[in-house]
């Protein structure tokens, strides 16, 4: 058997000339925890052409989503950014990933800090009832360089709010917070600057980090990741993983090649 099911892309959405999102049929033996990732990608002369990809959709829907960047020059995303319904796309049959609520210690608040791409598995995660179950509030930070990049985040929260059965439960949890960096928008900063100085809390009306209450998930940038990792354990708290549950787990958005 191979590594890989073919799926069948069932829409394409772009929204700015690097980012874009497309669905895809979801074999039903395909399971997955919220905000896991897999290897995803084409057929190209024969062989398999994957990268990891984060499931932006939640396990309990249909169909699989993903939220992709377009590098001119990326072998697989020069390609795959063309994909068009019908067409055949590869996803490997595993799904990991350390950003998965069974590697947080129970806590009040669970912060979703992401940049760029490193919004899809955030995206999956609050897709899914059981965190809304586990934490009083959900606070979904998203970086960007321009406003135009954080459409595909601002739509999901939005359609969220909307829906029947997530608008009343997520209506006093979920905090949804976009910041720019390089642009007039009403956030303005980096989610590094704005986690240390507290300014985030304080644009939203709520007490500062507190080891106590707050678990964190973080998803962007490698120079993101090393400087939040380095703000958190200044304050004391430590990494999760599979083996041993933390105050806070991270995920790289994408490896510098
Ligand atoms: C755990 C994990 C999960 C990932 N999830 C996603 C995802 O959900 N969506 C997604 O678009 N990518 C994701 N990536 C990145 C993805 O694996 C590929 O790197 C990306 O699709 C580009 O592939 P490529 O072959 O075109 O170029 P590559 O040769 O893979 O990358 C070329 C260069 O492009 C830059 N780059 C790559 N990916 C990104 C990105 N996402 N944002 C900004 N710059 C980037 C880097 O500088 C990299 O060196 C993930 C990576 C990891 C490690």
């Amino acid at each position: 058997m191979s590594a890989f099911q073919k799926e069948t892309v069932l829409s394409v959405k772009h929204w700015t000339d690097s980012l874009f999102s497309f669905t895809a049929t979801r074999d039903p033996g395909f399971r997955f925890q919220n905000g896991q990732f897999a290897m995803i990608g084409l057929e190209v002369e024969g062989r398999p052409l994957v990268r990891a990809y984060s499931m932006a959709s939640a396990n309990h829907e249909e169909a699989l989503e993903f939220f992709s960047i377009k590098v001119a020059d990326g072998p697989l995303t020069s390609r795959l950014q063309k994909i068009r319904e019908g067409d055949t796309i590869l996803v490997g049959r595993k799904a990991t990933g350390t950003l998965i609520t069974g590697n947080l210690i129970p806590g009040k608040r669970l912060l979703l800090l992401s940049t760029g791409t490193g919004l899809a598995p955030f995206a999956s995660l609050i897709k899914d009832p059981d965190v809304y179950e586990n934490y009083e509030t959900i606070i979904l930070a998203h970086g960007c360089r321009q406003v135009s990049e954080l459409a595909y985040g601002e739509r999901l929260v939005a359609s969220l709010r909307q829906d029947e059965l997530f608008g009343p439960m997520i209506e006093d949890k979920l905090i949804y917070y976009p910041t720019v960096t390089r642009e007039p928008f009403r956030n303005r900063g980096r989610i590094t600057d704005l986690i240390a100085s507290n300014q985030l809390f304080a644009e939203i009306g709520l007490s500062g980090l507190d080891l106590e209450t707050d678990r964190v998930m973080l998803c962007g940038s490698p120079g993101m990741l090393e400087e939040l990792h380095s703000i958190f354990t200044g304050r004391g708290f430590t990494e999760g993983n599979h083996s041993e549950p933390g105050h806070f787990v991270i995920e790289k958005a994408f490896v510098e090649r």
